[in-house]
Formats: structure tokens, sequence, C-alpha cells
């Protein structure tokens, strides 16, 4: 079978990685991918971006199947569009990305059905919305209603920060449309983890847990960035915890949708706040792996990923049982320099070693100039060390880490420090 990744980061080096160990795979190819997809002789780039013209090259190709990565094509219905072509798509529709692709949209949705999530109110008014600070005070969160790449959240710890905010997203229009409403919400103390979970519409199959390390800093300081790096399993998800929030979020969650008229397939992620007391809270929700999440995740399944997808797109993951590697995975992201702000391109990469069963390097922002490897992105590399032990998966990740060069490289050495608790 050829498979086709939308996608150019690590997370979609990681999902081809692992398509391309499957037995019934003769080719895959991603598009656009990135230096490290254009290196790997199991892996073909292709140079499309556009939709109708990706749905194009599967039928000229005659591709079996094809798997989304980001957010963006799903949310332009992407789905939508090679379901009506007839072609094998796994991922959500338009309809059912708008948990993700509208803040308003998955509060309405939580609040309606009853699902665990912080108290909020939407605004399209900005003197609506600095009265409403001003009534619940700091610290309070200020989120842009649509896709805004991962920034479009502020945690406001003071009531200044607050206004800042508001006006920034709804008088300075900074996120365009996708700020032209705003939710404002509680702020929630806790520990976050992220629970993700495949969906064939009927089915719901979980994969093992991770988290995220969204600072730029060890400790968790400095500003957000997309993420850090990421470890799987993620010890705070206790088997009651896991059943608790099948039962409380992602069961209401699936059904929700369909009472609603929206049959959800796809990867469901939801972003947990999980507080002092242990009960579960949804940050919020996207409708496709996680990056960096993805990398570990991968790292540790164990299963052919194709039969999985397969099932997935036929309606019957209800069949498959999951298979993973009983190591931890930590996933260390090396960054550019001036990430996040102005990640830095074009410096040359050096000393990435082979893959071994201990530790793989999945690429990001990564192109192949002549023969040389560079930074073209944010972020740049994810390292992934596995062990018996978060220690030891560490271990394995940093002395890899610690063997390759690029000028400015940017990354933190805690990644896993709550899973060390
Ligand atoms: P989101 O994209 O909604 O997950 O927000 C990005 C990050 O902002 C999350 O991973 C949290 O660290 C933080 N965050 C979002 N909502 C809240 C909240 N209600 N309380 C505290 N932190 C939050």
């Amino acid at each position: 079978m050829k498979i086709l990744v939308v996608g150019s980061g690590g997370r979609e080096h990681a999902l081809s990685w692992k398509l391309a160990q499957s037995e019934r795979v003769q080719a895959v190819f991603v598009a656009p991918g990135n230096g490290g997809t254009a290196r790997d002789a199991r892996l073909v780039n292709v140079e499309i971006t556009d939709p109708a013209a990706l749905a194009d090259f599967v039928v000229a190709e005659n591709i079996a199947l094809t798997l989304v990565g980001p957010e963006a094509p799903l949310a332009a219905g992407i789905v939508n569009l090679f379901r009506a072509r007839g072609l094998k798509i796994f991922g959500p529709t338009k309809e059912a990305a708008q948990l993700e692709s509208s803040k308003d949209f998955a509060k309405a949705f939580m609040q309606r059905h009853g699902i665990p999530t912080a108290k909020y109110q939407s605004f399209s008014d900005a003197a609506s919305a600095h009265a409403y600070v001003d009534a619940n005070g700091a610290p309070i969160v200020i989120k842009a209603d649509g896709l805004a790449a991962g920034k479009g959240v502020v945690v406001a710890m003071t009531l200044d920060e607050a206004h800042t905010a508001v006006d920034h997203m709804l008088s300075d229009n900074a996120f365009g449309d996708a700020g032209a409403r705003i939710v404002v919400e509680e702020f929630l103390l806790g520990e976050e983890a992220s629970f993700i979970v495949m969906c064939d519409g009927r089915n719901v199959l979980p994969l093992a847990t991770s988290q995220d390390h969204k600072r730029l800093k060890d400790k968790d300081e400095g500003p957000n960035t997309g993420g850090m790096g990421a470890y799987s399993p993620a010890p705070i998800v206790t088997p009651s915890m896991h059943a608790r929030v099948m039962r409380e979020i992602i069961n209401p969650t699936i059904q929700g949708m369909a009472r609603d008229g929206i049959v959800f397939t796809g990867f469901l992620y939801a972003g947990l706040m999980i507080d002092s007391e242990g009960n579960p809270r949804t940050l919020e929700f996207n409708c496709r792996m996680g990056d960096p999440e993805t990398q570990p995740i991968m790292a540790r399944l164990k299963s052919d990923f194709l039969n999985v997808l397969d099932h997935a797109c036929n309606g019957t993951l209800d069949a498959v049982e999951l298979e993973w590697d009983r190591r931890t995975a930590v996933g260390v992201v090396m960054a550019a320099a001036g990430y996040p702000d102005s990640p830095r391109k074009g410096d040359v990469i050096d000393g990435i070693p082979a893959e071994t069963p201990e530790c793989v390097t999945f690429h990001a922002g990564t192109q192949l100039v002549g023969g040389s490897l560079q930074t073209s992105g944010g972020r740049v590399l994810c390292v992934v060390g596995l062990g018996d032990s978060v220690k030891m998966a560490q271990k394995q990740a940093y002395e890899t880490v610690e063997r390759i060069h690029f000028n400015g490289a940017q990354y933190r050495r805690d990644i896993g420090w709550r899973g060390l608790k």
C-alpha cells in the first residue's frame, strides 16, 4: 500500500517513520515533509500543500490512505474534500474540527454536554470583555477564538496583562479573524496532561498518555512555545484517572458530537488540567495528534500503525488492541536561535547519530540545502530516548542531544521532570 502523510513537522516525521515500518507499506509520501523525511530512504517528500492538488496526487499515485498531521488543513475541510472524491483519509471533517478551530464552539459544546472545563464567557466587543475581566479579577485567561498556531492564549497573572491581551486581540486585531472573538476563562491550577484517542465514528481507542512542556525554559519558566518536549507515559494519569477521563470527558464528547449531528472521526486530543484533588478538567480540544507528544508516543507504539489506521478508516477500531513498549520515552526538542519570537534559519546541523533501539531523532524545522542539513524553522529536532525509567530515558535522549550541534541551539534540560517526582 502507498500512504500519504500531510505536514512538515516532527509529528509528521514520527508518523511517517512509524508507518514505514509496516510490512504492508510500499511507499510513504510526506507532503511537504522536511530535511529528515527527505533523507530517509523509505520516505518520499512531495512539494504540494493545496488539498485539491493533494487529492489529484493521491488519485494519480493510487495512494490507499491519507493521514493528516496539522490542524489547518483539517479546519479547512481536507477530509470533506477527500471523502467527496471517494478517497480514504483519517481525520475529522471540517464540522468536527470546530472543537479545535473555534474555542467558543468548544466551550459552548462542553457547557451544553456537561463536560468539566473552566467557567468562561465569549466576547467580540472589547468594553464588555474589559468589564468581565474587572468583575472576575486576575489571574484570568484570554484566548483568541480561532486557530493562532499556539500563540492565541494569554494566561494573565495581573489585571493589566489581561486588559492588554483583550485590547491586543479585539482592538488591535492581532490575530485577524481568529481573534475577532475571544474566550475569557477562569484560571485553573494543577498539572497538565495530554489525553489522545483515535475515533472511527463509533469506537474510541485511547493512545498512551503523555505530558508536554510548553514553556521555553527549565522549571517551566520563560514564554510559551509550541512545546519544548514531551514524555510518555504520564504517571499522573493513573488507571483510575484514565477511567475517569474516558467516562467524564472523552465518551461524553464523542456522544455529544453525535447528538449534535456530527460524527467524530480522527484523533481527539483533550488537554487536561488535573487539580490538587485529582479532578480532571478540559483546557482545550485538539482534533489531531500533538506535537511533540506524537514523537515519544510513536516511539513506544509496537503495533503495526498501518493496521490501526486501516481499522480506524473502516469503523472497526473495536478489533484493535494496541501494544506499547513498556519503557518510558522522553522527547527533547532542540529549537533554533531566537525561538519562539523570531527563529533564525540557515544554521548548519551536525552530529545527528544513526537511530538505535534506545534513541531516535525526528526532524521538524530542517531542510537539505545541497547536501547540507540546515535549520529552517523554530523547533528543529526532537530527540527521543527510551529507558526503563524517566531518568534512564532522559539519559539516552540527552546523550544524543549533546552530540548534535547547530549554532544557537536551545533546549530544556529537564524534560520529564514531573515524572521523576
Ligand atoms: P490551550 O491552547 O487552550 O491549551 O492553552 C495553552 C496553554 O495555556 C495550556 O497548555 C495551559 O498551560 C495554559 N492554559 C490554558 N487555559 C488555561 C486555564 N484556564 N488555566 C490555566 N492555564 C491555562
